[in-house]
């Protein structure tokens, strides 16, 4: 069964760079029949980001290539700015804990900013390390600028794109208060790189955003969502299949279609609904005329 014209194809969480494959990759997602990325930003420079001002320029070469991507290939690309979570360790160790929380405050602020400029439809990725940090004051400073970044997408009425560690019931169940605590509906706050289901039923929770891996697609396509999928695509030629190629979430559809035909209508869900259900609006239609 072909996929319906008026389907969009998106993966969810991706990064991309102008040093690597960036137009080249989103060329070859459109050729495997991708329609939209939320592309999220990066550390493109060799240097960690020590001041706001190199924050700024690295999320400016996220909006540069997004426009690229669009003008040259098609696909709608939106952008997701925040200052990497992992960072504040580095600057942490480099500019001292104040110094380094100060500097993701303003950047977390100048992320927010660009959701209200509607320059970015999302602040991410936020959040916290995904192991263990040994230091405790570091992993403070680590927890509370996780909560101001909820509060940050709460006041600018966007998602925050979630990074952590996997998360069991317990956990789910400690960020949905966390959320609702920083007024940010929970729904709103997006687990990304979830490799595991998410309890199913519940009215109002956290929202997983799946690394689609064949086999977790063909399980979460029963659950109501709102969830979406992603390659959390890494555009490194040093870390070839570190994630999932970039061409995977069209490739998927197309699998759907052709060996499950009756589920493919199920794809809105993540294409479709989860978008509207969670940035509250509805993905454009991509330009089909170019590419
Ligand atoms: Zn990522």
């Amino acid at each position: 069964m072909p996929l319906p014209a008026d389907l969009p194809i998106v993966d969810h969480h991706c990064h991309l760079s102008p040093h690597a494959g960036g137009v080249r990759a989103a060329a070859r997602f459109r050729s495997a029949g991708g329609t939209h990325l939320f592309l999220t930003t990066q550390n493109y420079a060799a240097d960690l980001p020590l001041e706001l001002e190199s924050y700024r320029r690295q999320f400016e070469v996220t909006e540069a290539l997004a426009a690229r991507i669009r003008g040259e290939t098609g696909v709608v690309a939106y952008c997701v700015v925040a200052p990497y979570p992992i960072d504040l360790l580095g600057a942490a160790d480099r500019l001292g804990i104040p110094t380094a929380v100060a500097l993701h405050r303003a950047a977390l602020e100048l992320a927010g900013r660009w959701v209200r400029d509607r320059r970015a439809v999302a602040i991410g990725e936020v959040g916290r390390p995904h192991f263990e940090v040994s230091d405790p004051a570091v992993h403070r400073a680590s927890e509370e600028l996780f909560d101001l970044a909820l509060s940050v997408a709460k006041d600018s009425d966007c998602p925050a794109i979630v990074h952590c560690e996997d998360l069991n019931e317990e956990e789910i169940v400690r960020l949905d208060r966390r959320a609702r605590a920083s007024g940010l509906p929970p729904r709103r706050l997006v687990k990304h790189y979830a490799r595991a289901r998410f309890p199913a039923g519940w009215p109002e929770h956290l929202t997983p955003s799946y690394l689609a891996r064949r086999d977790m697609v063909l399980e979460v396509l029963e659950d109501p969502g709102p969830w979406f999928l992603e390659t959390d695509f890494l555009d490194d030629p040093n870390r070839p299949g570190a994630v999932l190629d970039i061409a995977t979430i069209p490739r998927r559809a197309m699998w759907i279609a052709g060996a499950h035909p009756e589920k493919l209508e199920r794809l809105r869900i993540p294409f479709e609904r989860a978008i509207r259900e969670v940035y509250g609006w509805s993905p454009e239609p991509e330009e089909r005329s170019v590419a």
